[in-house]
Protein backbone atom coordinates (compact mmCIF):
# COMPACT_ATOMS: atom_id res chain seq x y z
CA UNK A 1 0.00 0.00 0.00
CA UNK A 2 1.69 3.29 -1.03
CA UNK A 3 0.27 6.86 -0.04
CA UNK A 4 -1.90 8.68 -2.92
CA UNK A 5 0.85 11.31 -3.16
CA UNK A 6 2.81 8.68 -4.60
CA UNK A 7 0.48 7.22 -6.14
CA UNK A 8 -0.54 10.64 -8.33
CA UNK A 9 3.35 11.15 -9.19
CA UNK A 10 4.03 7.29 -10.28
CA UNK A 11 1.01 8.25 -12.59
CA UNK A 12 2.52 11.61 -14.20
CA UNK A 13 5.82 9.21 -14.24
CA UNK A 14 4.02 6.33 -16.39
CA UNK A 15 1.31 8.14 -18.52
CA UNK A 16 2.74 10.45 -21.55
CA UNK A 17 1.38 12.23 -24.37
CA UNK A 18 0.01 9.97 -27.40
CA UNK A 19 1.75 11.15 -30.74
CA UNK A 20 0.04 14.08 -32.32
CA UNK A 21 -1.30 13.48 -35.62
CA UNK A 22 -2.98 15.92 -38.21
CA UNK A 23 -6.31 15.65 -38.55
CA UNK A 24 -9.41 17.96 -39.87
CA UNK A 25 -10.22 21.05 -38.12
CA UNK A 26 -14.04 19.85 -37.33
CA UNK A 27 -13.03 16.56 -35.80
CA UNK A 28 -10.69 18.40 -33.27
CA UNK A 29 -12.63 19.67 -30.97
CA UNK A 30 -11.82 19.33 -27.39
CA UNK A 31 -7.55 18.60 -28.64
CA UNK A 32 -4.73 19.60 -27.44
CA UNK A 33 -2.87 21.53 -30.37
CA UNK A 34 0.78 19.96 -30.81
CA UNK A 35 1.67 22.65 -33.19
CA UNK A 36 0.70 26.68 -33.41
CA UNK A 37 -1.69 27.98 -35.54
CA UNK A 38 -0.72 31.28 -37.90
CA UNK A 39 -3.29 32.87 -39.89
CA UNK A 40 -2.94 33.23 -43.84
CA UNK A 41 -5.02 37.16 -43.74
CA UNK A 42 -5.21 39.56 -41.50
CA UNK A 43 -8.53 40.05 -39.16
CA UNK A 44 -10.45 41.79 -40.36
CA UNK A 45 -9.24 41.15 -43.93
CA UNK A 46 -10.50 45.12 -44.57
CA UNK A 47 -12.36 47.55 -43.17
CA UNK A 48 -15.61 46.23 -41.90
CA UNK A 49 -18.83 48.10 -41.48
CA UNK A 50 -19.84 46.95 -37.71
CA UNK A 51 -23.37 48.56 -38.14
CA UNK A 52 -25.63 49.08 -40.53
CA UNK A 53 -26.26 52.73 -41.82
CA UNK A 54 -24.42 55.20 -43.99
CA UNK A 55 -20.69 55.60 -44.63
CA UNK A 56 -20.04 59.11 -44.68
CA UNK A 57 -16.82 61.41 -44.75
CA UNK A 58 -15.49 62.92 -41.55
CA UNK A 59 -15.25 66.41 -43.46
CA UNK A 60 -18.92 66.54 -43.75
CA UNK A 61 -19.44 65.63 -39.94
CA UNK A 62 -16.91 67.87 -38.43
CA UNK A 63 -18.85 70.48 -37.14
CA UNK A 64 -22.29 69.18 -37.46
CA UNK A 65 -23.20 68.10 -33.97
CA UNK A 66 -27.07 68.64 -33.56
CA UNK A 67 -28.17 70.00 -36.85
CA UNK A 68 -28.59 67.42 -39.60
CA UNK A 69 -26.47 66.14 -42.38
CA UNK A 70 -28.33 66.11 -45.95
CA UNK A 71 -26.41 63.65 -48.22
CA UNK A 72 -27.17 62.13 -51.51
CA UNK A 73 -26.90 58.36 -51.11
CA UNK A 74 -24.50 56.68 -54.11
CA UNK A 75 -24.61 53.10 -53.84
CA UNK A 76 -26.19 50.06 -51.38
CA UNK A 77 -23.59 48.13 -50.20
CA UNK A 78 -25.05 45.02 -48.72
CA UNK A 79 -22.22 42.03 -47.20
CA UNK A 80 -20.34 40.49 -49.39
CA UNK A 81 -20.61 43.51 -52.12
CA UNK A 82 -17.95 45.71 -53.41
CA UNK A 83 -17.98 48.92 -54.94
CA UNK A 84 -15.69 51.09 -57.17
CA UNK A 85 -17.45 54.29 -56.39
CA UNK A 86 -15.90 56.51 -54.07
CA UNK A 87 -17.48 58.44 -51.32
CA UNK A 88 -16.52 61.61 -51.46
CA UNK A 89 -18.03 65.09 -48.98
CA UNK A 90 -21.80 65.68 -49.59
CA UNK A 91 -22.16 61.80 -50.52
CA UNK A 92 -22.58 58.33 -48.62
CA UNK A 93 -23.00 54.19 -49.14
CA UNK A 94 -25.84 53.04 -47.46
CA UNK A 95 -23.88 50.57 -46.25
CA UNK A 96 -24.59 46.93 -44.27
CA UNK A 97 -23.07 45.31 -41.29
CA UNK A 98 -19.99 43.14 -42.25
CA UNK A 99 -19.58 44.82 -45.63
CA UNK A 100 -16.22 46.47 -47.25
CA UNK A 101 -15.78 50.24 -46.26
CA UNK A 102 -15.52 51.75 -49.69
CA UNK A 103 -13.38 54.27 -50.34
CA UNK A 104 -13.65 58.06 -49.00
CA UNK A 105 -15.38 57.06 -45.86
CA UNK A 106 -13.90 57.36 -43.16
CA UNK A 107 -17.46 56.43 -40.43
CA UNK A 108 -20.23 54.54 -40.45
CA UNK A 109 -23.31 56.27 -38.56
CA UNK A 110 -26.12 54.20 -37.71
CA UNK A 111 -29.47 53.86 -39.58
CA UNK A 112 -30.93 54.57 -35.87
CA UNK A 113 -29.31 58.43 -37.03
CA UNK A 114 -31.35 58.93 -39.59
CA UNK A 115 -34.31 61.62 -39.90
CA UNK A 116 -37.18 62.38 -41.25
CA UNK A 117 -38.16 58.84 -42.82
CA UNK A 118 -34.81 58.65 -44.82
CA UNK A 119 -33.49 55.69 -42.99
CA UNK A 120 -34.49 53.68 -46.36
CA UNK A 121 -33.13 56.15 -48.63
CA UNK A 122 -31.37 53.43 -50.90
CA UNK A 123 -28.86 54.49 -54.29
CA UNK A 124 -30.06 58.01 -56.00
CA UNK A 125 -32.02 58.93 -53.20
CA UNK A 126 -31.12 61.81 -50.12
CA UNK A 127 -30.56 60.54 -46.24
CA UNK A 128 -30.78 63.08 -43.68
CA UNK A 129 -29.02 61.88 -40.79
CA UNK A 130 -28.33 63.32 -37.18
CA UNK A 131 -24.85 62.29 -35.45
CA UNK A 132 -24.10 64.65 -32.55
CA UNK A 133 -21.15 62.37 -31.28
CA UNK A 134 -19.57 61.91 -34.24
CA UNK A 135 -15.94 60.56 -33.78
CA UNK A 136 -13.99 59.85 -37.19
CA UNK A 137 -13.34 55.97 -37.44
CA UNK A 138 -16.87 55.21 -35.58
CA UNK A 139 -18.32 51.61 -36.29
CA UNK A 140 -15.45 51.03 -38.18
CA UNK A 141 -13.24 47.58 -37.93
CA UNK A 142 -9.58 48.30 -39.19
CA UNK A 143 -8.03 45.76 -41.13
CA UNK A 144 -5.50 43.78 -39.00
CA UNK A 145 -6.42 45.36 -35.91
CA UNK A 146 -7.62 41.48 -34.42
CA UNK A 147 -4.42 39.95 -36.04
CA UNK A 148 -2.42 40.00 -39.36
CA UNK A 149 -1.66 37.71 -42.31
CA UNK A 150 1.62 35.68 -40.59
CA UNK A 151 0.42 36.23 -36.47
CA UNK A 152 0.49 33.01 -34.63
CA UNK A 153 -3.17 32.91 -33.11
CA UNK A 154 -3.16 30.22 -31.56
CA UNK A 155 -0.01 28.54 -30.10
CA UNK A 156 0.80 24.76 -29.35
CA UNK A 157 -0.42 23.20 -26.10
CA UNK A 158 -3.72 25.07 -26.46
CA UNK A 159 -7.27 23.49 -26.01
CA UNK A 160 -9.32 23.79 -28.93
CA UNK A 161 -13.17 24.62 -27.44
CA UNK A 162 -15.24 26.22 -29.79
CA UNK A 163 -13.59 29.88 -29.36
CA UNK A 164 -10.26 28.81 -30.58
CA UNK A 165 -11.73 26.28 -33.36
CA UNK A 166 -13.89 29.25 -34.58
CA UNK A 167 -10.33 31.54 -34.79
CA UNK A 168 -8.37 28.26 -36.58
CA UNK A 169 -11.22 28.61 -38.75
CA UNK A 170 -11.07 32.61 -39.47
CA UNK A 171 -7.37 32.23 -39.94
CA UNK A 172 -7.39 29.30 -42.28
CA UNK A 173 -6.51 25.68 -40.64
CA UNK A 174 -8.69 23.48 -42.66
CA UNK A 175 -5.89 20.87 -40.47
CA UNK A 176 -4.35 21.20 -37.21
CA UNK A 177 -1.60 19.08 -35.73
CA UNK A 178 -2.98 17.75 -32.13
CA UNK A 179 -3.21 15.09 -29.99
CA UNK A 180 -5.36 12.50 -30.63
CA UNK A 181 -8.47 11.16 -28.83
CA UNK A 182 -7.36 8.92 -26.16
CA UNK A 183 -9.18 5.23 -27.36
CA UNK A 184 -10.38 4.45 -23.64
CA UNK A 185 -11.79 0.70 -23.07
CA UNK A 186 -13.84 0.17 -20.19
CA UNK A 187 -14.40 -3.31 -18.86
CA UNK A 188 -16.87 -3.86 -15.78
CA UNK A 189 -16.11 -7.75 -13.98
CA UNK A 190 -18.50 -9.69 -11.31
CA UNK A 191 -20.22 -12.72 -11.75
CA UNK A 192 -23.11 -10.87 -9.87
CA UNK A 193 -23.49 -7.87 -12.69
CA UNK A 194 -26.16 -7.49 -14.48
CA UNK A 195 -26.80 -5.02 -17.65
CA UNK A 196 -28.59 -1.72 -16.71
CA UNK A 197 -31.49 -2.63 -18.75
CA UNK A 198 -32.47 -5.70 -16.67
CA UNK A 199 -34.55 -5.90 -13.45
CA UNK A 200 -31.80 -8.00 -10.79
CA UNK A 201 -32.50 -10.65 -9.17
CA UNK A 202 -31.61 -11.57 -5.49
CA UNK A 203 -28.18 -10.78 -5.45
CA UNK A 204 -27.33 -10.15 -8.86
CA UNK A 205 -26.38 -5.98 -8.74
CA UNK A 206 -26.37 -3.48 -12.13
CA UNK A 207 -23.77 -2.57 -13.89
CA UNK A 208 -23.32 1.18 -13.05
CA UNK A 209 -20.11 1.84 -13.01
CA UNK A 210 -19.81 0.82 -17.07
CA UNK A 211 -21.94 3.48 -18.24
CA UNK A 212 -20.74 6.03 -15.29
CA UNK A 213 -17.07 5.52 -16.48
CA UNK A 214 -17.83 5.93 -20.38
CA UNK A 215 -19.22 9.05 -19.56
CA UNK A 216 -16.44 10.32 -17.10
CA UNK A 217 -14.33 9.62 -20.35
CA UNK A 218 -15.83 11.37 -22.57
CA UNK A 219 -16.34 14.47 -20.28
CA UNK A 220 -12.91 14.32 -20.52
CA UNK A 221 -12.64 14.29 -24.13
CA UNK A 222 -11.61 10.59 -24.51
CA UNK A 223 -13.50 8.02 -26.64
CA UNK A 224 -15.21 5.25 -24.62
CA UNK A 225 -14.95 1.82 -25.63
CA UNK A 226 -17.58 -0.23 -23.84
CA UNK A 227 -16.75 -4.12 -23.45
CA UNK A 228 -19.55 -4.93 -21.14
CA UNK A 229 -19.30 -6.98 -18.53
CA UNK A 230 -17.29 -10.00 -17.69
CA UNK A 231 -18.06 -12.98 -15.42
CA UNK A 232 -15.69 -13.73 -12.55
CA UNK A 233 -14.64 -17.04 -14.74
CA UNK A 234 -10.87 -16.50 -15.96
CA UNK A 235 -10.94 -17.19 -19.47
CA UNK A 236 -13.90 -14.92 -19.60
CA UNK A 237 -11.59 -11.96 -17.88
CA UNK A 238 -8.47 -12.83 -19.85
CA UNK A 239 -10.35 -12.82 -23.04
CA UNK A 240 -11.77 -8.83 -22.61
CA UNK A 241 -8.76 -7.82 -21.04
CA UNK A 242 -6.79 -8.75 -24.39
CA UNK A 243 -9.60 -7.06 -26.40
CA UNK A 244 -8.93 -4.06 -24.34
CA UNK A 245 -5.33 -3.92 -24.38
CA UNK A 246 -5.40 -2.57 -27.98
CA UNK A 247 -6.88 0.60 -26.91
CA UNK A 248 -4.34 2.86 -25.46
CA UNK A 249 -5.94 2.86 -21.68
CA UNK A 250 -7.85 0.05 -20.36
CA UNK A 251 -10.19 0.44 -17.16
CA UNK A 252 -11.60 -2.12 -15.55
CA UNK A 253 -13.97 -2.08 -12.38
CA UNK A 254 -14.18 -4.78 -9.60
CA UNK A 255 -12.09 -7.94 -9.06
CA UNK A 256 -9.11 -5.80 -8.06
CA UNK A 257 -9.88 -6.22 -3.76
CA UNK A 258 -8.98 -9.41 -1.20
CA UNK A 259 -11.23 -11.09 -2.13
CA UNK A 260 -11.35 -15.32 -3.54
CA UNK A 261 -12.71 -13.93 -7.09
CA UNK A 262 -10.87 -10.94 -7.67
CA UNK A 263 -8.60 -12.31 -10.31
CA UNK A 264 -7.98 -8.83 -12.15
CA UNK A 265 -4.51 -8.23 -11.15
CA UNK A 266 -3.24 -12.31 -11.69
CA UNK A 267 -4.30 -11.84 -14.96
CA UNK A 268 -3.36 -8.50 -15.94
CA UNK A 269 -0.10 -9.80 -14.86
CA UNK A 270 -0.02 -13.03 -16.98
CA UNK A 271 -0.87 -10.26 -20.15
CA UNK A 272 2.20 -9.15 -19.94
CA UNK A 273 1.10 -5.61 -17.84
CA UNK A 274 3.82 -4.27 -15.81
CA UNK A 275 2.16 -3.61 -11.97
CA UNK A 276 2.95 0.35 -11.04
CA UNK A 277 1.12 0.27 -7.94
CA UNK A 278 -1.86 -1.91 -6.42
CA UNK A 279 -3.87 -0.42 -3.42
CA UNK A 280 -3.46 3.36 -2.43
CA UNK A 281 -3.85 4.82 1.76
CA UNK A 282 -7.19 6.24 0.70
CA UNK A 283 -10.97 5.86 1.14
CA UNK A 284 -12.55 4.99 -1.04
CA UNK A 285 -10.92 3.52 -3.24
CA UNK A 286 -8.06 1.72 -1.62
CA UNK A 287 -7.89 -1.38 -3.54
CA UNK A 288 -7.13 0.59 -6.94
CA UNK A 289 -4.43 -0.47 -9.64
CA UNK A 290 -2.43 0.70 -12.23
CA UNK A 291 -0.15 -0.72 -14.48
CA UNK A 292 1.19 -0.57 -18.13
CA UNK A 293 2.02 -2.98 -20.87
CA UNK A 294 4.72 -2.21 -23.23
CA UNK A 295 4.74 -3.14 -26.66
CA UNK A 296 7.82 -4.09 -28.55
CA UNK A 297 6.78 -0.70 -30.78
CA UNK A 298 7.31 1.33 -27.55
CA UNK A 299 3.45 1.74 -28.04
CA UNK A 300 1.98 1.30 -24.74
CA UNK A 301 -1.79 0.74 -22.95
CA UNK A 302 -2.17 2.08 -19.38
CA UNK A 303 -4.13 -0.19 -17.09
CA UNK A 304 -6.47 0.93 -14.39
CA UNK A 305 -8.38 -1.51 -11.89
CA UNK A 306 -11.03 0.43 -10.27
CA UNK A 307 -12.27 -0.56 -7.60
CA UNK A 308 -16.16 -2.41 -7.68
CA UNK A 309 -17.96 0.32 -5.48
CA UNK A 310 -19.17 2.89 -8.18
CA UNK A 311 -18.20 5.97 -5.27
CA UNK A 312 -15.16 4.17 -5.39
CA UNK A 313 -14.53 4.03 -9.11
CA UNK A 314 -15.63 7.18 -8.92
CA UNK A 315 -13.55 9.01 -6.86
CA UNK A 316 -10.20 6.80 -7.99
CA UNK A 317 -11.27 7.87 -11.72
CA UNK A 318 -11.01 11.55 -10.40
CA UNK A 319 -7.72 11.15 -8.47
CA UNK A 320 -5.76 9.02 -11.08
CA UNK A 321 -7.80 8.36 -14.65
CA UNK A 322 -8.13 11.70 -15.15
CA UNK A 323 -4.87 13.09 -14.55
CA UNK A 324 -3.64 10.27 -16.85
CA UNK A 325 -6.36 11.19 -19.57
CA UNK A 326 -5.25 14.61 -19.50
CA UNK A 327 -1.50 13.66 -20.09
CA UNK A 328 -2.54 11.55 -23.09
CA UNK A 329 -4.30 14.53 -24.21
CA UNK A 330 -1.27 16.92 -24.17
CA UNK A 331 -2.68 19.13 -21.85
CA UNK A 332 -0.60 21.23 -19.70
CA UNK A 333 0.58 20.08 -16.24
CA UNK A 334 -2.47 22.54 -14.59
CA UNK A 335 -5.10 20.87 -15.85
CA UNK A 336 -3.97 16.95 -14.89
CA UNK A 337 -5.39 17.08 -11.50
CA UNK A 338 -9.09 18.77 -10.69
CA UNK A 339 -8.43 22.24 -9.24
CA UNK A 340 -8.11 22.60 -5.34
CA UNK A 341 -9.12 25.10 -3.22
CA UNK A 342 -10.00 26.46 0.50
CA UNK A 343 -13.69 26.05 1.30
CA UNK A 344 -15.91 26.49 4.69
CA UNK A 345 -17.30 23.03 5.89
CA UNK A 346 -20.95 23.80 6.86
CA UNK A 347 -21.01 20.64 8.63
CA UNK A 348 -18.48 18.42 10.45
CA UNK A 349 -16.76 15.63 8.41
CA UNK A 350 -15.44 12.70 10.24
CA UNK A 351 -12.12 11.00 8.88
CA UNK A 352 -10.85 7.68 8.78
CA UNK A 353 -7.77 7.05 10.79
CA UNK A 354 -5.16 6.16 8.56
CA UNK A 355 -6.36 7.33 5.24
CA UNK A 356 -6.92 10.27 3.85
CA UNK A 357 -11.06 10.68 2.93
CA UNK A 358 -12.45 12.30 0.14
CA UNK A 359 -16.38 13.25 0.82
CA UNK A 360 -18.79 14.23 -1.81
CA UNK A 361 -19.73 17.90 -1.21
CA UNK A 362 -21.86 20.64 -3.15
CA UNK A 363 -19.97 23.92 -3.20
CA UNK A 364 -21.31 27.35 -3.44
CA UNK A 365 -19.88 30.56 -3.70
CA UNK A 366 -20.60 33.18 -1.34
CA UNK A 367 -19.04 36.51 -2.20
CA UNK A 368 -14.97 35.70 -1.68
CA UNK A 369 -15.64 32.78 0.60
CA UNK A 370 -16.43 29.15 -1.04
CA UNK A 371 -18.99 26.80 1.30
CA UNK A 372 -18.58 23.10 1.22
CA UNK A 373 -21.85 21.85 2.38
CA UNK A 374 -20.91 17.90 3.02
CA UNK A 375 -23.98 15.60 1.32
CA UNK A 376 -25.64 12.50 2.40
CA UNK A 377 -23.31 9.49 1.89
CA UNK A 378 -23.77 6.06 3.02
CA UNK A 379 -20.04 4.61 1.99
CA UNK A 380 -18.66 3.65 -0.96
CA UNK A 381 -21.49 1.74 -2.84
CA UNK A 382 -23.75 5.29 -2.58
CA UNK A 383 -23.28 6.57 -6.06
CA UNK A 384 -26.28 8.79 -5.06
CA UNK A 385 -24.40 10.77 -2.62
CA UNK A 386 -21.48 11.55 -5.34
CA UNK A 387 -24.94 12.79 -7.98
CA UNK A 388 -24.51 16.25 -7.48
CA UNK A 389 -21.60 16.55 -6.13
CA UNK A 390 -19.44 19.55 -7.10
CA UNK A 391 -16.64 18.73 -5.03
CA UNK A 392 -14.97 16.63 -2.74
CA UNK A 393 -14.16 17.42 0.98
CA UNK A 394 -10.70 16.40 1.22
CA UNK A 395 -9.84 15.01 5.20
CA UNK A 396 -6.50 14.55 5.73
CA UNK A 397 -5.38 11.18 7.59
CA UNK A 398 -5.69 11.48 11.23
CA UNK A 399 -8.08 14.80 11.03
CA UNK A 400 -11.77 15.50 11.69
CA UNK A 401 -13.60 18.70 10.94
CA UNK A 402 -16.27 20.59 12.71
CA UNK A 403 -18.91 22.94 11.24
CA UNK A 404 -16.83 26.15 9.97
CA UNK A 405 -13.80 24.86 9.67
CA UNK A 406 -11.63 25.81 6.52
CA UNK A 407 -10.93 22.47 4.23
CA UNK A 408 -9.49 21.76 0.89
CA UNK A 409 -11.66 20.81 -1.56
CA UNK A 410 -11.31 19.33 -5.10
CA UNK A 411 -13.71 21.23 -7.74
CA UNK A 412 -15.13 18.41 -9.83
CA UNK A 413 -17.70 20.98 -11.34
CA UNK A 414 -18.22 24.95 -11.06
CA UNK A 415 -19.61 25.62 -7.76
CA UNK A 416 -23.30 27.56 -8.14
CA UNK A 417 -24.16 31.00 -6.82
CA UNK A 418 -25.46 30.98 -3.26
P1 LIG B 1 -15.26 -6.20 -6.07
O1 LIG B 1 -14.10 -5.27 -5.99
O2 LIG B 1 -15.32 -6.93 -7.37
O3 LIG B 1 -15.31 -7.11 -4.91
O4 LIG B 1 -16.54 -5.30 -6.00
C1 LIG B 1 -16.83 -4.53 -4.86
C2 LIG B 1 -18.32 -4.19 -4.82
O5 LIG B 1 -18.63 -3.40 -5.94
C3 LIG B 1 -19.23 -5.40 -4.90
O6 LIG B 1 -20.33 -5.17 -4.05
C4 LIG B 1 -19.67 -5.41 -6.35
O7 LIG B 1 -20.91 -6.02 -6.53
C5 LIG B 1 -19.73 -3.95 -6.65
N1 LIG B 1 -19.52 -3.71 -8.08
C6 LIG B 1 -18.51 -4.23 -8.81
N2 LIG B 1 -18.61 -3.81 -10.09
C7 LIG B 1 -19.71 -3.04 -10.15
C8 LIG B 1 -20.35 -2.34 -11.22
N3 LIG B 1 -19.84 -2.37 -12.47
N4 LIG B 1 -21.46 -1.65 -10.96
C9 LIG B 1 -21.96 -1.63 -9.68
N5 LIG B 1 -21.41 -2.26 -8.66
C10 LIG B 1 -20.30 -2.97 -8.88
MG1 LIG C 1 -16.22 -8.57 -8.02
Amino acid sequence: MIDLADALRLVEETASPLPPRRELLGRSFGRVLAESVRSDIDSPAWDRAMMDGFAVTAADFAVSGESPVDLEVVVDLPAGCLTDRIVSPGTAARIMTGAAIPAGADAVVPVERAVEGTASAAAGSRVRLVEPSFRDGQHIARQGTAFAAGDVVLSAGSRLTAAEIGLAAEAGATHVVASPQARVAILSTGSELVDAAATPAFGQTRNTNGPMVAAAVALLGGEPIPLGIAKDRPEAIRAAIQQGLAADVLLLSGGVSAGDFDLVPGILADCGVEQVFHKVRLKPGKPVWFGRLTRHSGQSTLVFGLPGNPASTLVCFDLFVRPALQILSGAAADDWHLPRSRAVLRAGCRGAGGRPVFLPCRLEQAGERLIAEPLRWTGSSDVRGLAGASGLVAVPAGADYEAGAEVEVLIRTAPCPE
